[in-house]
């Protein structure tokens, strides 16, 4: 029986150290139960039931900065991390949400706005504390335990509960952000960004994302969205000239600060009595793309045109991705030029079986080209799905540490990895 199926309430722990997050490991290994690591809480393990162990971070939130080195507590979240760093005029290549945790973010990778300046959210670590599956504490840096360092850089949960990340931040004096409300023709807009981001300056990250009413986390309709990691609103508008002189598209550019670009995620209102909504199911997925033909982009307009419930969304890689070699970490396609996300909310009335399958048929088209899946947004446990999450080398050295550090599979409710 998969853990997802045991019907039955978790015992919810919150430790505030980290001797004692491994009494609490001690105790699952022991009692043979699943075990739940949530930080952010955006995991679909976070949401999924299951009995066991439910082992919550959220007391483990200290940020401490000293020089450009950060300790954060393995519980943080994004936002928060935002605003301790910029009192320093620092700041990390994160993501695009301020209460997503620095945990499940950045041991999957971590695809945020600096991605092209700064690289992903993992290759600004340099340390991690880590309790193991044996309910030891040890340190993992390039120098200690270096297999273990390696893994925990887009290998996700499978290796221990980190209870302190160290990064080196960046400085940053401020960002230059702009919008481009698309009314015109997606295809031209994508094109044109596509031969922009060929070689843009790595100061600049695009997002264009396209989604239907009912998605929160944007006004509905098509933007390009970009932010140039320094405070030259000129340079951005110069930048982006051959998007903004588009028909049917209007820009709009900014500086605010980097924790005001991070975006805020509504919580649904409680309702007495009656228990939160589950989110609609989504019928599609994501992939990393070494490059944007014609073809995906006729693909994926015509995929947001033909379904209302659809969302298409990419964020432009390269720069300072690159910078770092295809083995050094465990994250599956350094060469990608984008990440692209399509797929269609399931829900009653705007989907049925008919156009489900038709969904489901399209994406299989899209995500041919890709090459790999990027587990962060993957949303369900699909174990057959991991091996497509890493290079055929990545895999087997995952697999391998694996092996040394958690040969019982405690840390199971993530991609596992199985040994
Ligand atoms: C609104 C939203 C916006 C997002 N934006 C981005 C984005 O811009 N870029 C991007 O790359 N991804 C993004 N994601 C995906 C996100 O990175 C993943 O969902 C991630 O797993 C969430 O981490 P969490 O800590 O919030 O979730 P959790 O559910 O708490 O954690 C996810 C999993 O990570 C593991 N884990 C978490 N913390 C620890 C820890 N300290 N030690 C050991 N294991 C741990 C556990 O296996 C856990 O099940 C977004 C997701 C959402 C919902």
């Amino acid at each position: 029986m998969a853990d997802s199926d045991v019907a039955s309430v978790p015992s919810v722990h919150r430790p505030r150290t980290a001797d004692e997050v491994a009494e609490i490991v001690r105790l699952a290994s022991r009692e043979a139960v699943p075990l739940t690591v949530v930080a952010g809480g955006h995991g679909p393990w976070s949401h999924a039931p299951a009995a066991g162990i439910r082992l919550e971070l959220g007391e483990l939130t200290d940020i401490e900065v000293d020089g450009t080195t950060v300790r954060i507590g393995g519980g943080a979240v994004w936002g928060d991390v935002a605003t301790a760093l910029a009192a320093h005029g620092l700041a990390l290549s994160s993501g695009d949400t301020a209460s997503v945790g620095v945990g499940g973010l950045t041991l999957g990778g971590g695809i945020g706005w600096m991605v092209r300046a700064w690289g992903l959210a993992v290759d600004q670590l340099i340390g991690a504390q880590v309790v193991t599956a044996a309910g030891e504490v040890v340190e993992a840096s390039a120098a200690e335990h270096p297999e273990l360092f390696w893994a925990l850089r887009g290998g996700g949960g499978n290796f221990g509960v980190v209870t302190r990340f160290d990064f080196v931040a960046h400085p940053l004096s401020g960002i230059a952000f702009s919008e481009s409300v698309v009314d015109g023709d997606a295809t031209a807009v994508l094109r044109v960004a596509r031969e922009l981001l060929r070689d843009a300056p790595r100061e600049l990250t695009v997002t264009y994302m396209d989604v239907p009413p009912m998605d929160p986390s944007a006004p509905a309709g098509a933007r390009l969205s970009a932010v140039w990691a320094a405070p030259e609103p000129d340079r951005l508008r110069a930048v982006l000239e051959s998007v903004s002189a588009l028909d049917g598209v209007r820009t709009e550019v900014t500086t605010p600060a980097y924790r005001d670009v991070l975006m805020e995620m509504p919580e649904p209102e409680p309702k007495e009595g009656e228990e939160p909504p589950a989110p609609p199911g989504f019928i599609g997925g994501n992939g990393l793309y070494a490059e944007l033909d014609d073809a995906l982009i006729e693909r994926l307009v015509a995929f947001r045109r033909s379904y209302p419930a659809s969302v298409v969304f990419l964020r432009s890689l390269g720069g300072a991705v690159r910078d770092v070699g295809q083995e050094d970490t465990a994250f599956p396609a350094r060469t990608a030029a984008w990440f692209v996300l399509a797929g269609a909310f399931d829900v009653p009335g705007m989907v049925d079986d008919d156009s489900r399958a038709a969904i489901e048929s399209d994406w299989r088209e899209i995500e041919a080209g890709r090459l790999a899946e990027y587990g962060n947004f993957a949303d369900t446990e699909r174990p057959d799905a991991v091996t497509g999450m890493f290079s055929e080398a990545g895999f087997a050295r995952l697999r391998a540490t694996k092996a040394v550090w958690d040969p019982q599979n405690l840390f199971r409710r993530n991609h596992n990895i199985l040994v």
